[in-house]
């Protein structure tokens, strides 16, 4: 039996989006992995705004259990608001996220939390012998990973896998929105966070469908240009904007250098060249485009941090004081 000191208190963050033949089978299993690891423990599970009747269900199967917290949204907000609610309205010292299609194992938590006790902040789960298509989930996420791993320098296989466990303190320290979840552990890696992975269980998903395909993995390799903006210029655009500058200044240079030769040794007419008019078209362009949109990052960035915007709204909670409500 894993142990976890007696100041810790573990919270399981779920969310749920049209999961309702998942339910049933999946508190069973979280109620039983918990009940060996500790009594200090509460699950939450965060309604994404599911139409199939998966809060109504939740709320049925969690009468009478004090250590189950529900959360529901008005609508869909997207895994990571769900994640993120979980996080504002938990209150365990560590905290660990599944899914809730029982193709995470949270009889793998215990392993998780051994590990951490072992002086982590995060241990992530690495879904070895993952049960999903081959073609449409696994190539494309083992490529991905890869990109991200080699960028990123933080070395773990699997960023898709839900099941990871996390130190709070760690967490109080990050802001997620849009669909950045998937980055968390590099994002803490960028707070400091020591980080490490074990290999998880992988079921295939037997009710629902899952919510990501391939355009997934597209999306995910943006959001990596984000997060590594982030964490290597974040504090000095200047290095990025610059270095695009002398490239743009050199390829200019060579563009043009090329039009005068051009017209010394062979004649050719400089204005009717077309290799100029194409040369700044394109080194304007890219530049234009590669600033805007790194600005626009950053704009973004500081717009959600002043929390001028709330990324979810809560309709109605279970278990969760009314006057806690902090979206
Ligand atoms: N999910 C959610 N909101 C969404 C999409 C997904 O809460 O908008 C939940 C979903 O119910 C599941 C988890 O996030 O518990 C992961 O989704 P899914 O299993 O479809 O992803 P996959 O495992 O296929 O990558
Ligand atoms: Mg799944």
């Amino acid at each position: 039996m894993t142990q976890l000191s007696s100041s810790n208190k573990l919270s399981l963050i779920i969310p749920v989006h049209n999961e309702r033949d998942n339910l049933k089978e999946l508190l069973v299993e979280v109620e039983n992995a918990l009940n060996n690891i500790s009594n200090d423990f509460e699950i939450i599970f965060v309604d994404d705004g599911s139409t199939d009747g998966s809060f109504q269900l939740l709320i049925d199967l969690c009468k009478d259990k004090s250590s189950f917290k529900l959360i529901s949204f008005r609508r869909n907000f997207g895994q990571t608001a769900a994640m993120s609610a979980g996080i504002t309205y938990s209150t365990g010292d560590i905290i660990v996220f599944m899914d809730a299609d029982l193709q995470n194992d949270p009889a793998d938590i215990p392993a998780l939390i051994s590990k951490l006790n072992e002086g982590y902040d995060v241990v992530s789960g690495w879904r070895k012998n993952r049960k999903d298509k081959l073609l449409f989930k696994k190539i494309p996420s083992a490529i991905a990973n890869f990109i991200i791993r080699k960028i990123s320098k933080v070395n773990i296989h699997d960023l898709g896998c839900s099941l990871k466990a996390y130190r709070r303190e760690i967490l109080n320290e990050i802001y997620i929105y849009g669909e950045m979840h998937r980055f968390l552990p590099v994002i803490a890696a960028r707070v400091g966070a020591k980080i490490t992975e074990i290999p998880v269980n992988h079921k295939p998903r037997k009710y629902g469908k899952s919510h990501y395909g391939l355009n997934r993995t597209f999306k995910v390799l943006l959001d990596l240009i984000t997060v590594q903006f982030m964490r290597s210029f974040s504090t000095k655009p200047i290095y990025l904007y610059g270095g695009f500058a002398l490239i743009s200044l050199l390829l200019g240079f060579i563009s043009g250098l090329s039009v005068i030769l051009m017209k010394i040794f062979w004649g050719t007419d400089m204005t009717g060249n077309p290799m100029l008019l194409l040369t700044v078209l394109f080194i304007l362009i890219t530049v234009i485009l590669a600033l805007m949109g790194i600005q626009s990052e950053v704009l973004i960035r500081i717009y959600h941090q002043q929390g001028r915007t709330k990324q979810y709204y809560i309709k109605e909670v279970y278990n969760v004081e009314i006057e806690d409500i902090k979206d």
